[in-house]
């Protein structure tokens, strides 16, 4: 269903300001010296980072802003961020939604190669680059063929970007730590757990399997209305049970669902480090395990 028009333009409205937020808090890490404001500021745009991915993911289901033009503008930058190909990753993520976590989910052969020990929560922020290369491998091949004009321009705008970031380490280094690599480090810390969160647990099906699709996500919540700053990123149930809602929703459909069990950060942490990596269990793979 559509969402109404006053709820699209509060949408649309806070899509702006999020991203205003983003350009203020990167120019005042980026010009500010002393080390007792840069470094809380580092901290939001760890958080504000996580939020640009998330706008990757809503720009890619057009969900962001409703000007179309300026949704995919919005995508194609956040995901250049993490050298990631936009509509590669639109593709990938539709087959993602149309597949969870059967056989013929691409989330697969990342999970399938995904080391089992604890220590891959340290590497994060490493892995973010490592799932970006893997996904314009695999999704740039899932892009139909009257998309491939826009895969190029994907592939220009996160080359412009690795040059801009490469030249910023170069001519300001300061602006470069600050404002990018250490925020980039500490929220790929603050995310793996989010990431593992998504499906975690969840048996893998055979292709073609048809299981109601919320079922087979977790919500995870956040503490201090954290959830807004990163867009409700961490619903990830709510959104596949209604993948092109509006974001500003999220917690609402999520108090609304009587049958929802959402988990706090912590808890799934903690369960996350008693159980280890989210692995990708068929069932062949479980039998030659156990
Ligand atoms: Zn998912
Ligand atoms: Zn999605």
């Amino acid at each position: 269903m559509a969402p109404a028009t006053g709820q699209r333009l509060a949408c649309d409205l806070a899509g702006g300001l999020f991203l205003l937020a983003v350009v203020v808090n990167t120019t005042l890490l980026a010009t500010i010296r002393s080390l007792w404001i840069v470094a809380p500021l580092a901290v939001v745009q760890a958080l504000l980072l996580l939020g640009c991915q998330e706008v990757k993911h809503l720009a890619a289901h057009r969900s962001f802003l409703s000007h179309r033009g300026l949704n995919d503008l919005a995508g194609n930058a956040c995901a250049s961020l993490i050298g990631e190909n936009f509509t590669a990753f639109r593709y990938f993520h539709f087959k993602h939604h149309l597949a969870t976590c059967n056989d013929d989910d691409p989330e697969g052969s990342l999970y399938a190669l995904s080391w089992r020990t604890r220590w891959i929560w340290a590497l994060a922020p490493l892995e973010v680059f490592w799932v970006a290369f893997h996904l314009n491998r695999v999704g740039g091949g899932l892009v139909p063929a009257d998309r491939r004009a826009a895969h190029g321009l994907s592939t220009v705008s996160w080359l412009l970007c690795a040059t801009a970031i490469a030249l910023a380490c170069w001519l300001a280094p300061h602006a470069f730590f600050w404002a990018y690599a250490i925020p980039l480090c500490i929220s790929g810390w603050i995310d793996f757990p989010l990431t593992q969160a998504e499906h975690y647990g969840t048996a893998v099906a055979p292709a073609g399997t048809r299981r109601a699709a919320g079922e087979l996500a977790h919500d995870v919540t956040l503490p201090f209305g954290l959830g807004w700053i990163m867009l409700h990123r961490s619903l990830h149930s709510v959104h596949h049970r209604q993948p092109n809602a509006v974001w500003i929703a999220a917690p609402d459909r999520l108090r609304e669902d009587a049958s929802a069990t959402p988990v706090a950060y912590a808890d799934f942490a903690r369960r996350w480090l008693r159980e280890g990596p989210r692995l990708w269990l068929t069932s062949t793979v479980a039998k030659a395990g156990s």
